[in-house]
This record gives C-alpha cells, sequence and structure tokens, in this order.
C-alpha cells in the first residue's frame, strides 16, 4: 500500500488541490501529484518542467520513450513558415533551443543552423514577400525576406534558377531521440518515475484523483496530462472528451555521406520539401512526405514513388546530388488535427486533465516550450503564452 504524496509548498496550485483530495486509503502502486501518459518531446518535456517546479510526477510510456514521432523525425527546429497562433510559442521553444544545455544538461545535437525557404519562381517570391509583410503587421520580425544574391551567399551551390527566399537565422535542427532523452533523463535527475512498457489502459475519477490501470498495477495522481500523440484521441475518449485527432504517416529518407555542401536546413515554396546535411555528410530529406499506416500496428507504409518525387526536388535545387544513394528510408506516426494547429490546454469535459498532443508533423521544436506551457497550466491554472486556438473544444 502506498500513500498519497502531497508535496506541500504554498504557491502551488496542483498541491493546495491535492491537499483539498479527500484523504484514501487506496491500494495504489505508485501515486503522484501529476500522471503524464506518453513519453515523446511532449510528455518528457512536461514531465521535466512540471518536476522542476517541485510537483511529483509519474510518466508511463507505452513502448519507449521518444519509440514514435519524437524520436524518429527530422528534428527541424523551426519558426520559419508557422501558422499565426502558433509563432509566440515556437519563439519560446526556439529560446530554449539555444539554451538546452543548461536546462538539461545536454544540447540534443542542436546546431543553429540557420533555415532558409526558397522561391523558385517570381510566383514564389510574390507568396514569400506577402508572408513576411503580414508577419511585420503583426509585429513579428524573425522571418526576412533575402534575394536571389543573399541565396548564393548563404547556400553558395544551390541551382541558379532559385530567385530568392525568406532566412531564419536562429533556427536549425538538432538530434530528436537525444532530445528526448535529454528531457527524460533530466526529469528523472528531479525525481520523476518514468515507466517504460506501461501504456495507460482505463482511467478513472475516485475521491477527487485520476486512478490509471495498466498491466503493471494501478497510479493516482491528482492530475492527468495527455501527452500521448496521435493516440491521444484514445485517451481523451476515456475521459469523456471527442477529439478530431487522426494518425497519419510521415516519411524521411536519407542519403550516403556526400563532402559538405549546404549548412541551413533548406525547405521550398510551392512544393513539399525539408533537406538538411549533417556534419556527418548524410543528407535528411523530407518535409510533409505523407504515407499510409496501419494504426493498430504502429506501422507506416513507404511509398517509394512519393519519395521518388521529393528526391526531384532536391536535384532540381542541387543537381550534382542527382547520382547519391538513399541509405534508408523510414516513417513514423503523427497526430493531426483539421485546422493544422495542436491541442494544448485543459480537458473541457474532466476536471483535472490538461492536454498536449496533435502536432501535426511539426511538434519536435515546440517541445521544450509545449512542456513549461503545461507545467504553468497545472501548477498556476494560467500561463502567458497565447493558447487560446489550441483549445480542445475549437470544433465544436
Ligand atoms: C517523419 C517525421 C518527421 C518530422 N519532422 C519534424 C521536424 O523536422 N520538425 C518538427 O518540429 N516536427 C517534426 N515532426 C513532428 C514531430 O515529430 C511531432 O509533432 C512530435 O514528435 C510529437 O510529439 P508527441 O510527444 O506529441 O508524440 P509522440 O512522439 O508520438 O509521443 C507520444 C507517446 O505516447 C505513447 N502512448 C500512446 N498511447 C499511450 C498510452 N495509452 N499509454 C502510455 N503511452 C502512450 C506513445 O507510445 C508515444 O511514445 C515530424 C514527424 C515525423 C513522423
Amino acid at each position: 500500500m502506498t500513500a498519497i504524496v502531497v508535496f506541500c509548498t504554498s504557491s502551488l496550485h496542483i498541491s493546495k488541490s491535492i491537499q483539498q483530495a479527500p484523504t484514501m486509503n487506496v491500494s495504489t502502486q505508485e501515486a503522484a501529484d501529476v500522471l503524464v501518459v506518453g513519453g515523446g518531446i511532449h510528455g518528457c518535456s512536461s514531465a521535466f518542467h512540471l518536476a522542476r517546479q517541485g510537483v511529483k510526477v509519474i510518466l508511463l510510456e507505452a513502448d519507449y520513450c521518444g519509440r514514435h514521432a519524437s524520436g524518429v523525425n527530422a528534428g527541424g527546429v523551426r519558426t520559419l513558415g508557422r501558422p499565426i497562433p502558433e509563432i509566440p510559442l515556437a519563439l519560446a521553444s526556439r529560446a530554449i533551443w539555444h539554451e538546452l544545455d543548461e536546462l538539461v544538461g545536454d544540447d540534443a545535437g542542436f546546431e543553429a543552423s540557420g533555415q532558409l525557404k526558397v522561391a523558385e519562381s517570381e510566383a514564389d517570391m510574390q507568396e514569400l514577400r506577402a508572408r513576411v509583410q503580414a508577419l511585420q503587421s503583426l509585429g513579428f520580425s524573425h522571418e526576412v525576406l533575402v534575394d536571389r544574391e543573399t541565396v548564393r551567399e548563404l547556400v553558395p551551390t544551390m541551382s541558379a534558377h532559385v530567385v530568392g527566399g525568406i532566412w531564419v537565422k536562429d533556427d536549425g535542427h538538432a538530434l530528436p531521440f537525444r532530445a528526448v532523452t535529454a528531457f527524460r533523463r533530466a526529469a528523472e535527475r528531479l525525481g520523476v518515475a518514468v515507466h517504460e512498457g506501461t501504456p495507460a489502459e482505463g482511467m478513472e475519477r475516485v475521491g477527487g484523483l485520476w486512478r490509471v490501470t495498466t498491466k503493471k498495477g494501478v497510479f493516482e495522481a491528482k492530475h492527468l496530462v495527455n501527452a500521448a500523440g496521435a493516440w491521444s484521441a484514445r485517451i481523451a475518449a476515456q475521459l469523456g472528451e471527442k477529439v478530431p485527432v487522426q494518425p497519419g504517416g510521415l516519411m524521411l529518407m536519407v542519403t550516403q555521406r556526400v563532402p559538405p555542401f549546404i549548412k541551413p536546413v533548406l525547405g521550398a515554396t510551392s512544393r513539399p520539401l525539408s533537406f538538411k546535411q549533417f556534419d556527418n555528410g548524410t543528407v535528411v530529406i523530407g518535409g510533409a512526405l505523407h504515407c499510409a499506416i496501419d494504426f493498430d500496428a504502429q506501422h507506416g507504409e513507404i511509398d517509394f514513388s512519393t519519395l521518388a518525387r521529393s528526391a526531384r526536388t532536391v536535384t532540381d535545387l542541387f543537381p550534382f546530388l542527382k547520382d547519391v544513394q538513399i541509405n534508408r528510408a523510414w516513417s513514423g506516426i503523427e497526430g493531426f488535427l483539421p485546422d493544422k494547429l495542436p491541442v494544448i490546454g485543459p480537458s473541457k469535459a474532466a476536471p483535472d486533465v490538461t492536454h498536449v498532443f496533435g502536432f501535426c508533423a511539426s511538434g519536435f521544436q515546440l517541445g521544450p516550450a509545449s512542456g513549461r506551457t503545461v507545467a504553468e497550466l497545472v501548477v498556476n491554472g494560467r500561463t502567458d503564452v497565447p493558447i487560446d486556438a489550441f483549445a480542445v473544444n475549437r470544433f465544436h
């Protein structure tokens, strides 16, 4: 039998709530202030930021931390091209990426290489011009319009047909699995108990607490964080909340090593592309390359015709890569919402539940700040980051 652990710091909203919860004598395997379901970047970051505020946290991961999208993504740390409502969170996250080593004891391979979105025609350039003007009218100056010559200075090997682009110098890339592990280890050092191979199954509210059953026992907490990625709708449904998050597959491929030829991460305007060269010479190619999935088998089907189209975009921009071989292709499963924005914030159907999921192919960059936002919401009941656009009930 384990007693419910109450963390006593008077300024903590969560601790006050727990103190008010009825004292229970339950045959719980483990109890905490907060149970985080899901060990991707958002679950691990939430657990870390909560623990930093002195909250006792248990994290349940069905498989192993970083097994899904967070561990297999392209590692793009991109504020460039974000939907407007995501920009404040993305900029907050980028500031954390630049100081990650100090925060979690590892820089996760983050490199501030910059990100460049190229215009391949005058029509592309018009679109990018309009984007930068729109951002400036809203007070955002992080995306900068650059001309043909500046593109050449940034990427001397770029094909001559490129007429300009948008440049964000403080963006970059990092190593996905290492980033998840950095947050997870830092969380553990602060006392977070991480249970891998422990899918959260039944969820019920008993005496003002959440009781989650798993094959390994029962876990209990005052507050629940739903960070189950593409599987979050299943958790939400158990809590009585319907969310239109759809699982989808995304693919990446990596080439053999080639001599260094590009520093920034590259995107295109009118065709899907995300492209970067690592220090070891390999080039990772992706950018919204969707594929079919078998959701229950947790498996994405590699679609070689889509990959071939993407490889063509790359050789159009860098013709000298046409004989380079692809070494490997892989896929990951991600949660998508109809308006391409995530869900971040309190449940509207169940008390003491915070959702953080549905990052629509670009949630790796947001992980560091989304976890901090979740911790603020759980502990203080509020956050300074604007999150109204991410409300779970916006589709009703
Ligand atoms: C191929 C690919 C490339 C991408 N490239 C980029 C990029 O360059 N930049 C970028 O910013 N984003 C990118 N993304 C998106 C990014 O990876 C995701 O948005 C982000 O990782 C989502 O993190 P998460 O923590 O919400 O989900 P996940 O990483 O999926 O984690 C959720 C976890 O919950 C666990 N879980 C599910 N159900 C349960 C349960 N019942 N009990 C316990 N645990 C459970 C799962 O096992 C999983 O580990 C890419 C995604 C893919 C797939």
